[in-house]
């Protein structure tokens, strides 16, 4: 008598393809982003999986763990320094002397279809 019948083995593979193509589904799903804007426009947007610094209009971005913050701008007031680092999706930082803003987006439209049903 054999332990592991054919249509076991069947039912085993199509679990592991499950949950292969759903690994494959959340791993799109968590992409977060950063969105910076310049004067209204998008200018350049950052994914927040890698850990990456850049500047835009002299104001220095830092990528850290899932979250961007700015390390340092020109502006008077230092607001956005100020703000720390941001990872939600819908949070932002804008610094209004300079007109740059950063927004974070995220694909993940279906825990948001959840709250929404
Ligand atoms: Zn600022």
């Amino acid at each position: 008598m054999k332990l592991i019948t054919l249509r076991d083995l069947a039912i085993i593979l199509s679990i592991l393809i499950i949950s292969v193509i759903f690994l494959a589904i959340n791993f799109r799903d968590n992409g977060t982003y950063a969105e910076i804007s310049y004067d209204g426009k998008v200018v350049k947007t950052v994914s927040l999986s890698e850990d990456s610094e850049f500047s835009v209009n002299d104001i220095k971005f830092s990528v850290k763990e899932n979250s961007v913050c700015v390390v340092s701008s020109p502006c008077p007031d230092k607001i956005c320094v100020k703000t720390g680092a941001i990872k939600r999706n819908g949070e932002t930082i804008i610094c209004l002397p300079e007109k740059v803003s950063v927004r974070i987006i995220s694909d993940d439209k279906v825990s948001a279809d959840i709250i929404v049903g």
